[in-house]
């Protein structure tokens, strides 16, 4: 055997492989494990050169894997300031923040709040055009609802963007309106990706050198090793940045990117498919968006099916985002449709979300073995808005996982991030406990157990993406991506598992980070 260049010994080894669930050494050579084994196994790898740590008993498990995220979106959500409810708590104190911001920012230049939540408001509302223009008339001021579904602009803004009386409604978008005047209010719906696309100005080199600096250094702290980005403006353009990210060693977390149906023919032009690029980053899914707007399905069935069809035909995977149950069922019938047209195995469709998963529907998913990309940090940071808005019978069928786990299905695990924060140790306490930040629970019966959880982000997460055979577990010969935790989530209490800390985090067998 040759010498490891790395071994961590005398760990609670959690493998996450079923053949050899617990150990107490791992060796690595190069980016993958060269050995798992006990104590006495360092004899064999040990050479003059070999680095080892002593970690006296403490946790690892393989490295976090999120399974759908927004990274770009993120890195806006790094360089804006925050108006969630941890820092804001009504409308007054929005008005405060933007006017902080506009007096220390050139007039002109605009500025950006992101993750308010009008739930959250003492006002209960969404503020509007006149509530900004209060604090801010010199910059155009763009605030972002926690959802990302919605945003509102200032009258500076809204001018910038062409919107006044006269705009119509675009398609599958929402221009809201003063009820007595209809005069735009400044709130948007479903507009948000055309507003950053083609009113504000793109970020800067600088902005973006800086922005993916706080993300990595972000993503290596909460031991996230993997990310799956399921954004439907990627494009060719945003493979290359993410290429030059990768080259420079700026985003040191592996990449899955998935990208938009309408970018599918530049991907073809590239000679690109699925699987293309390399352990770094990699071309997966075609994301497909289905949302439903004043009770109209967006896309309509056929064209949802008719998208699905040439993606699949194109050899990619699927990946559509549904929701609502309305929704969820038009992406399984889209589903079902491509598979008798074009059957073929294993090409594991992706449900985004799958919210809300009524009895008839779980049993056309499993028939379609299609794969749930679940994010139970939605359970605590928006339990409470859902148990207040939701009849009973749509909280009984609510981000079900225990009943899709039963019916034989993969569930990978996820934050949809910056939509809700992204530790997954966090996503993981949610899924066991299934408890609002309230304390409340929602739908017990979907309780699963942590280390049923902790397969969802690590090999869950990783077969989502077509790559358990070399990510997911602690096992000889795959990637070396792993993650000493202050504590062993198995034993931890329910809820003590979100205190959990990630003190080192390993990427391809180099210390990327420690606290
Ligand atoms: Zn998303």
């Amino acid at each position: 055997m040759p010498a490891a260049d790395l071994v961590l010994k005398n760990a609670n080894l959690i493998t996450m492989d079923s053949s050899q669930p617990e150990a107490e050494l791992v060796a690595i050579k190069g980016d993958k494990i060269l050995l798992v084994g006990d104590n006495e196994a360092l004899e064999q790898v040990k050479g003059d050169k070999t680095r080892v740590i002593d970690c006296q008993g403490r946790t690892i498990v393989p490295g976090f894997n999120d399974a759908h995220c927004h990274i770009f979106s993120f890195i806006r959500k790094l360089l804006s300031f925050d108006l969630s409810p941890s820092s804001v708590s009504s409308i007054s104190d929005i008005k405060a923040a933007i006017h902080y911001q506009a007096q220390n920012t050139p007039k002109g230049e605009w500025l950006t709040g992101t993750d308010y939540n009008e739930f959250y408001l003492t006002e209960k509302r969404h503020p509007t055009r006149w509530d900004i223009d209060e604090a801010a008339p010199y910059h155009p001021v763009i605030l972002v609802h926690r959802s990302l579904h919605a945003c509102v602009l200032n009258s500076l803004a809204l001018s910038l963007a062409g919107i006044t009386q006269e705009t119509p409604e675009p398609p599958g978008g929402l221009i809201h309106r003063d009820h007595n005047t209809g005069q735009p209010d400044g709130i948007l719906f479903e507009m948000l990706g055309y507003i950053r696309e083609k009113v504000v100005p793109p970020l800067s080199d600088g902005e973006l050198l800086k922005g993916i600096g706080l993300a990595n250094r972000h993503y290596l702290s909460l031991g996230i090793t993997s990310l799956q980005d399921a954004t439907v403006t990627n494009d060719f353009g945003r493979w290359q940045t993410f290429r030059r990210f990768k080259d420079t060693g700026k985003l040191r977390s592996r990449v899955s990117m998935m990208f938009g149906a309408e970018a599918l023919y530049q991907f073809q032009e590239q000679g690109l498919t699925l699987g293309s690029g390399d352990s770094q980053l990699r071309l997966s899914g075609v994301k497909i968006m289905l949302n439903e707007a004043r009770g109209q399905l967006q896309p309509s069935q056929s064209e949802l099916n008719r998208q699905a069809h040439s993606a699949h035909q194109a050899g990619f995977q699927l990946a559509i985002h549904a929701v609502e149950q309305s929704t969820v069922k038009a992406a399984i019938t889209a589903l079902e449709y491509v598979h008798r047209q074009l059957p073929q195995t294993g090409r594991r469709y992706r449900i985004e979300h799958c919210s809300q998963c009524p009895p008839e529907l779980l049993k056309r998913l499993s028939r379609l073995q299609t794969v749930v990309v679940t994010q139970p940090p939605f359970l605590c940071y928006s339990g409470e808005r859902y148990l207040a808005t939701l009849s009973a019978s749509q909280l009984q069928w609510l981000y079900r996982i225990k009943s899709f786990l039963d019916n034989g299905l993969i569930v990978a695990g996820s934050s949809d991030c910056p939509v809700v924060p992204d530790n997954p140790l966090v996503g993981i306490y949610a899924a066991v406990t299934r408890q609002a930040e309230s304390g409340q629970q929602l739908s017990p019966q979907e309780c699963i157990s942590t280390s049923q959880t902790l397969t969802m982000y690590t090999v869950g997460a990783a077969y989502a993406s077509f790559e358990e055979d070399t990510k997911g577990s602690i096992t000889q010969g795959k990637l070396a991506d792993m993650v000493i935790l202050s504590s062993d989530p198995i034993k931890s209490p329910p809820k003590r598992i979100k205190d959990i800390r990630v003190e080192m985090t390993i990427i391809g067998g180099k210390v990327v980070w420690e606290a």
